[in-house]
């Protein structure tokens, strides 16, 4: 019997166990992959955590929602680049073939035909995947492992030559949700540059997702003047934000009050934004952002830190404020962010390398914000 090998929950707040076992075959509507790499997410930190704070004192377990036993065993990781060794006998396989390189959409929600949304490729908004179980790497096998099973082809996507496969496995989660939000964003922008010639960004946290969030921008606004903004309590990390192409930084105070944090931020509302990406999502960052927002601008929040957040009701009329909720994204905007990335293309070498062995240093690290940029677990040729 061939093997594999893949790093296992234990139990929440524990270490990962890295175990071998015997090598799957491919699911019989779906395919078989030989992993080549896959990034570790704050998302993957979180689940492990197992503690998200709704505010008002409220915590979601999954371990609660779904059960102890079945929380325990599950193999992680979500952003999955590798290569197709094996086909399910019943598979559609579209105009795969054995061998081809491909980058995995891991948000796959029930995947069932009787799901409106998952029918519609719209599986980013499942509503029967309970606390997200039923994605890929946080209920069936993800990418800490050398093997993984995706159930069905058509949650795979070709990945052209000229994107190296370190970051095709970054594509799918934290490049496609910055994706997702920037198409969201699109028509604010538009709507600004028509208004005054000019359109203004705003991307809060300058980590992996805030930096996708930049280079993305950079191409995706290229005709709309655009100004980037990036902020973050870590000089460090917004130095490494000017570098991937943010036009201005601003260091995140912590300000009694999100008016005052908004006032450094606008520069005394001389310099208001018309989109504001939010990828820490805690109560006082969504309040500055509110605060931040030219009239008829949006925010998008992606950030799960948590909380609550309080904002005068009348602002939201009066400014005309949208707020969107970014989670995730599906295979249709993957498939398209592959595309830009293969026009457009971009180079990310804000990566930090770690074995499947190592695989606890690189959470570990990444709870403490130390990682410089993204970590990706390499699997072994
Ligand atoms: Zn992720
Ligand atoms: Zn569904």
């Amino acid at each position: 019997m061939e093997k594999m090998k893949r790093a296992e929950i234990v139990n929440a707040q524990q270490p990962l166990a890295v175990v071998t076992r015997d090598k799957v075959d491919a699911p019989p509507k779906g395919l078989l992959l030989k992993t080549s790499y896959a990034g570790v997410c704050h998302t993957d930190v979180h689940f492990l955590k197992d503690e998200k704070d709704l505010g008002d004192g409220k915590v979601r377990r999954v371990r609660d929602l779904i059960g102890e036993e079945k929380y325990k065993g599950t193999v992680q990781g979500h952003e999955i680049s590798g290569v197709i060794e094996e086909f399910g006998n019943e598979a559609k396989r579209y105009d795969l073939s054995i061998g081809d390189r491909v980058a995995v959409m891991p948000w796959i929600g029930c995947y069932q035909d009787s799901c409106m949304f998952c029918a519609n490729g719209e599986n980013n908004r499942c509503d029967k995947n309970i606390a997200g179980t039923s994605d890929i790497g946080q209920g069936p096998p993800g990418g800490f492992s050398t093997h993984v099973p995706v159930p069905d082809c058509k949650y795979v996507v070709k990945v052209p030559n000229q994107i190296p496969m370190d970051v095709a496995c970054m594509l799918p989660c934290s490049a496609s949700t910055m994706f997702s939000a920037l198409k969201n964003a699109k028509p604010f922008m538009e709507m600004a540059y028509e208004r005054a010639g000019s359109s203004k960004l705003l991307v809060i946290g300058a980590g992996g997702l805030g930096l996708w969030g930049i280079k993305l921008a950079k191409q995706y606004f290229k005709n709309l003047n655009v100004s980037i903004t990036s902020t973050d309590i870590d000089k460090e990390q917004l130095r490494r934000a000017v570098a991937a192409g943010a036009d201005r930084s601003v260091v995140m105070q912590r300000k009694p009050t999100p008016e005052e944090v908004a006032g450094i931020l606008t520069e005394n509302r001389s310099h208001l934004y018309d989109a504001v990406l939010d990828i820490v999502g805690m109560q006082s960052t969504t309040e500055a952002a509110l605060h931040s927002l030219q009239n008829g601008g949006i925010l998008c929040i992606m950030g799960q830190y948590g909380g609550k957040m309080s904002f005068p009701i009348p602002f939201v009329i009066m400014k005309a404020l949208t707020i969107r909720g970014i989670r995730v994204s599906n295979v249709k905007i993957l498939k398209e962010l592959i595309q830009f990335v293969s026009e457009n293309p971009i180079k990310f070498e804000e990566v930090e390398y770690y074995s499947l062995d190592d695989i606890n240093i690189a959470y570990e690290k990444l709870e403490k914000g130390e990682v410089k940029g993204r970590a990706i677990i390499k699997h072994e040729k």
